[in-house]
Protein backbone atom coordinates (compact mmCIF):
# COMPACT_ATOMS: atom_id res chain seq x y z
CA UNK A 1 0.00 0.00 0.00
CA UNK A 2 1.15 3.61 -0.69
CA UNK A 3 1.55 6.10 2.24
CA UNK A 4 -1.46 8.37 3.04
CA UNK A 5 -2.50 12.21 1.27
CA UNK A 6 -1.26 10.30 -2.54
CA UNK A 7 -3.68 10.52 -5.04
CA UNK A 8 -3.13 6.39 -4.99
CA UNK A 9 -3.73 6.09 -1.49
CA UNK A 10 -6.72 8.02 -1.85
CA UNK A 11 -8.42 5.47 -4.74
CA UNK A 12 -7.42 2.51 -2.41
CA UNK A 13 -9.34 4.07 0.42
CA UNK A 14 -12.40 5.04 -1.76
CA UNK A 15 -12.36 1.14 -3.04
CA UNK A 16 -11.91 -0.17 0.41
CA UNK A 17 -15.01 2.08 1.62
CA UNK A 18 -16.91 1.11 -0.80
CA UNK A 19 -16.50 -2.79 -0.39
CA UNK A 20 -16.97 -2.11 3.88
CA UNK A 21 -20.35 -0.02 3.18
CA UNK A 22 -21.72 -3.57 1.97
CA UNK A 23 -20.47 -5.69 4.67
CA UNK A 24 -22.63 -4.32 7.56
CA UNK A 25 -19.54 -4.68 10.12
CA UNK A 26 -19.21 -2.55 12.85
CA UNK A 27 -16.46 0.49 12.83
CA UNK A 28 -13.62 -1.18 14.56
CA UNK A 29 -13.48 -4.03 12.43
CA UNK A 30 -13.52 -1.94 9.49
CA UNK A 31 -10.82 0.30 11.12
CA UNK A 32 -8.67 -2.90 11.90
CA UNK A 33 -8.95 -4.22 7.87
CA UNK A 34 -7.85 -1.09 7.13
CA UNK A 35 -4.88 -0.85 9.61
CA UNK A 36 -3.90 -4.57 8.37
CA UNK A 37 -3.52 -3.11 4.67
CA UNK A 38 -1.17 -1.02 5.74
CA UNK A 39 0.54 -2.77 8.54
CA UNK A 40 3.78 -0.93 9.26
CA UNK A 41 2.52 2.53 7.05
CA UNK A 42 1.21 5.55 8.79
CA UNK A 43 -2.73 5.75 8.72
CA UNK A 44 -4.25 9.54 9.33
CA UNK A 45 -7.42 10.73 11.08
CA UNK A 46 -8.33 11.65 7.87
CA UNK A 47 -8.70 8.39 7.04
CA UNK A 48 -10.50 6.42 9.86
CA UNK A 49 -13.30 9.67 9.41
CA UNK A 50 -14.43 8.12 6.32
CA UNK A 51 -14.15 4.34 7.71
CA UNK A 52 -17.74 3.05 7.72
CA UNK A 53 -19.91 1.85 10.70
CA UNK A 54 -22.32 -0.79 10.95
CA UNK A 55 -25.00 1.22 9.33
CA UNK A 56 -22.30 2.48 6.38
CA UNK A 57 -22.13 5.89 7.26
CA UNK A 58 -18.41 7.08 9.14
CA UNK A 59 -18.47 7.64 12.82
CA UNK A 60 -15.88 10.64 12.23
CA UNK A 61 -16.99 11.70 15.56
CA UNK A 62 -16.05 8.92 17.47
CA UNK A 63 -12.59 7.93 16.07
CA UNK A 64 -11.30 7.70 19.42
CA UNK A 65 -12.28 3.97 19.80
CA UNK A 66 -9.74 3.00 17.63
CA UNK A 67 -8.28 3.41 20.93
CA UNK A 68 -9.78 0.34 21.49
CA UNK A 69 -8.16 -2.05 19.39
CA UNK A 70 -5.17 -1.43 21.40
CA UNK A 71 -6.59 -1.23 24.70
CA UNK A 72 -8.90 -4.17 24.41
CA UNK A 73 -7.96 -5.97 21.78
CA UNK A 74 -4.16 -5.83 22.36
CA UNK A 75 -3.32 -4.41 18.60
CA UNK A 76 0.31 -3.10 18.94
CA UNK A 77 -1.31 0.55 17.60
CA UNK A 78 1.25 3.53 17.95
CA UNK A 79 0.60 6.70 18.03
CA UNK A 80 2.55 10.24 18.62
CA UNK A 81 2.62 9.74 22.57
CA UNK A 82 5.18 6.58 21.73
CA UNK A 83 7.76 8.38 19.63
CA UNK A 84 10.33 7.84 22.05
CA UNK A 85 10.03 4.26 22.32
CA UNK A 86 9.25 3.27 18.91
CA UNK A 87 11.76 6.03 17.22
CA UNK A 88 9.17 6.99 15.01
CA UNK A 89 8.12 11.03 14.05
CA UNK A 90 4.05 10.86 14.39
CA UNK A 91 2.45 13.45 14.11
CA UNK A 92 -1.36 13.87 16.14
CA UNK A 93 -3.70 12.05 14.33
CA UNK A 94 -1.09 9.73 12.67
CA UNK A 95 -1.09 6.12 13.86
CA UNK A 96 0.94 2.51 12.35
CA UNK A 97 -0.29 -0.70 13.53
CA UNK A 98 3.00 -2.14 13.47
CA UNK A 99 2.19 -6.17 13.85
CA UNK A 100 -0.69 -7.70 12.08
CA UNK A 101 -1.28 -10.15 15.05
CA UNK A 102 -2.77 -8.93 18.52
CA UNK A 103 -1.01 -9.61 21.70
CA UNK A 104 -3.07 -10.35 24.65
CA UNK A 105 -0.41 -8.89 26.98
CA UNK A 106 -1.13 -5.60 25.94
CA UNK A 107 -4.66 -5.67 26.84
CA UNK A 108 -5.00 -2.71 29.40
CA UNK A 109 -7.55 -3.16 31.50
CA UNK A 110 -7.19 0.46 32.78
CA UNK A 111 -10.05 2.02 32.61
CA UNK A 112 -13.75 -0.58 32.40
CA UNK A 113 -15.32 -1.41 29.23
CA UNK A 114 -18.94 -0.76 28.56
CA UNK A 115 -19.85 -4.73 28.92
CA UNK A 116 -18.70 -4.40 32.63
CA UNK A 117 -20.23 -0.80 32.93
CA UNK A 118 -23.61 -2.27 31.78
CA UNK A 119 -23.08 -5.62 33.93
CA UNK A 120 -22.32 -3.54 37.22
CA UNK A 121 -25.02 -1.10 36.70
CA UNK A 122 -27.39 -3.58 35.94
CA UNK A 123 -26.57 -5.66 38.71
CA UNK A 124 -26.99 -2.50 41.36
CA UNK A 125 -30.15 -1.28 39.91
CA UNK A 126 -28.57 1.78 38.42
CA UNK A 127 -28.59 3.02 41.98
CA UNK A 128 -25.49 4.60 44.02
CA UNK A 129 -24.99 1.55 46.85
CA UNK A 130 -23.45 3.93 49.04
CA UNK A 131 -26.21 6.57 49.28
CA UNK A 132 -29.18 4.90 46.77
CA UNK A 133 -29.16 8.15 44.33
CA UNK A 134 -29.82 7.56 40.97
CA UNK A 135 -29.06 9.60 37.41
CA UNK A 136 -32.15 11.90 37.12
CA UNK A 137 -31.64 12.80 40.93
CA UNK A 138 -30.49 16.15 41.63
CA UNK A 139 -26.81 16.43 42.48
CA UNK A 140 -27.69 18.35 46.20
CA UNK A 141 -23.64 20.82 45.19
CA UNK A 142 -24.18 21.65 41.91
CA UNK A 143 -27.46 23.05 41.58
CA UNK A 144 -29.05 22.70 38.14
CA UNK A 145 -27.27 19.09 37.27
CA UNK A 146 -28.18 15.46 37.97
CA UNK A 147 -26.44 12.68 39.32
CA UNK A 148 -24.17 10.80 36.96
CA UNK A 149 -23.24 7.11 37.67
CA UNK A 150 -19.93 5.75 38.22
CA UNK A 151 -18.40 2.65 38.41
CA UNK A 152 -15.80 2.30 41.44
CA UNK A 153 -13.16 0.17 41.63
CA UNK A 154 -12.98 -2.21 44.88
CA UNK A 155 -9.89 -2.24 46.22
CA UNK A 156 -10.58 -3.46 49.49
CA UNK A 157 -13.84 -5.38 51.10
CA UNK A 158 -15.28 -6.26 54.66
CA UNK A 159 -17.95 -6.67 57.39
CA UNK A 160 -17.76 -4.73 60.01
CA UNK A 161 -19.98 -4.36 63.02
CA UNK A 162 -22.83 -5.99 60.24
CA UNK A 163 -22.42 -3.55 57.77
CA UNK A 164 -20.75 -4.29 54.69
CA UNK A 165 -18.25 -1.64 54.12
CA UNK A 166 -15.86 -0.94 50.76
CA UNK A 167 -12.60 0.83 50.00
CA UNK A 168 -13.10 1.90 46.13
CA UNK A 169 -10.48 3.85 44.32
CA UNK A 170 -11.12 6.01 41.04
CA UNK A 171 -10.41 4.20 38.07
CA UNK A 172 -8.27 6.71 36.26
CA UNK A 173 -5.76 5.80 39.39
CA UNK A 174 -5.79 2.08 37.79
CA UNK A 175 -3.25 0.66 36.67
CA UNK A 176 -3.51 -2.81 37.34
CA UNK A 177 -2.87 -5.70 34.51
CA UNK A 178 -5.20 -8.43 35.92
CA UNK A 179 -8.28 -9.23 34.06
CA UNK A 180 -11.24 -7.91 36.34
CA UNK A 181 -14.66 -8.68 36.39
CA UNK A 182 -18.02 -6.78 37.39
CA UNK A 183 -17.21 -8.38 40.77
CA UNK A 184 -14.10 -6.23 41.12
CA UNK A 185 -16.69 -3.18 40.73
CA UNK A 186 -19.21 -1.34 42.26
CA UNK A 187 -21.99 1.30 41.33
CA UNK A 188 -21.54 5.18 42.94
CA UNK A 189 -22.46 8.18 42.06
CA UNK A 190 -20.40 11.16 41.53
CA UNK A 191 -21.06 12.82 44.93
CA UNK A 192 -19.65 9.52 46.74
CA UNK A 193 -17.03 8.82 44.13
CA UNK A 194 -15.88 12.38 45.10
CA UNK A 195 -15.90 11.68 48.49
CA UNK A 196 -14.31 8.71 48.20
CA UNK A 197 -10.33 8.99 48.48
CA UNK A 198 -8.83 6.62 51.24
CA UNK A 199 -12.08 6.04 53.31
CA UNK A 200 -14.34 3.28 53.48
CA UNK A 201 -17.39 3.53 52.22
CA UNK A 202 -20.83 1.56 53.89
CA UNK A 203 -22.67 -0.30 51.33
CA UNK A 204 -26.51 0.61 51.45
CA UNK A 205 -28.23 -2.02 53.87
CA UNK A 206 -30.45 -4.16 51.55
CA UNK A 207 -33.57 -2.61 53.34
CA UNK A 208 -31.93 0.56 52.68
CA UNK A 209 -31.70 -0.21 49.12
CA UNK A 210 -35.24 -1.46 49.06
CA UNK A 211 -36.38 2.12 50.25
CA UNK A 212 -35.32 3.95 47.96
CA UNK A 213 -36.95 1.65 45.01
CA UNK A 214 -39.59 3.17 42.76
CA UNK A 215 -43.15 2.73 44.73
CA UNK A 216 -44.21 -0.02 41.74
CA UNK A 217 -41.38 -2.12 43.20
CA UNK A 218 -41.64 -1.56 46.34
CA UNK A 219 -45.64 -2.91 46.62
CA UNK A 220 -44.20 -6.09 44.48
CA UNK A 221 -42.01 -7.00 47.19
CA UNK A 222 -44.81 -6.39 49.91
CA UNK A 223 -47.02 -8.57 48.12
CA UNK A 224 -44.43 -11.23 47.89
CA UNK A 225 -43.44 -11.05 51.30
CA UNK A 226 -46.89 -10.58 52.40
CA UNK A 227 -47.65 -13.80 50.89
CA UNK A 228 -44.53 -16.09 51.85
CA UNK A 229 -44.95 -14.93 55.66
CA UNK A 230 -48.88 -14.92 56.21
ZN1 LIG B 1 -23.83 8.14 46.14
Amino acid sequence: MSEPRTKEREKELKKFIDSAKNKGQGFLKNALEWFKLNVGTKVISEELAQIPGKKGKSISHNIRRIFELRDEQGYELINHNDNVSSGKKLKVDEWILVKKEPNPKNIRSRGVNKRIMYEVFTRDDNMCQFCGRKPGDDDPFKPGHKIKLHVGHIIAHKRTYDKEVVRVERIDDMNSKAILTKEDFITMCNVCNEGAKNKDLEIMTPVAKVMKLRETDQKEIYSILKKKFS
